[in-house]
């Protein structure tokens, strides 16, 4: 349930924008990078209103917009380079 949702639409609206000063360690940015982020997965009345990447458990996560499209970014690339060192180690050495 979204307790003010005129009040919310302010706060998801400054969100994006990445109005607010919050910041966050980029040791935890890395650890979300490293092993993934999970987003809430049952019925979500924040995701339905705003869509599936301004969801309430991101903008927990995240000071910012910014930060969860710098966030799928990176980890879009280091996942690419788990599948690259996977895929050297099965047939790096056939050439
Ligand atoms: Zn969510």
């Amino acid at each position: 349930m979204i307790r003010d949702v005129f009040k919310e639409d302010e706060i998801v609206k400054e969100w994006k924008a990445g109005k607010s000063d919050r910041t966050m360690p980029i040791e935890d940015l890395f650890l979300l990078i490293r092993d993934g982020f999970k987003n809430c997965d049952e019925h979500c009345v924040h995701r339905e209103r705003y869509g599936e990447d301004a969801c309430l458990c991101i903008r927990e996560l995240f000071p910012s917009r910014e930060f969860y499209m710098l966030y799928l970014e990176l980890r879009d690339w280091y996942i690419s380079r788990i599948a690259e060192r996977i895929a050297d180690a099965i047939i790096g050495d056939v050439k």
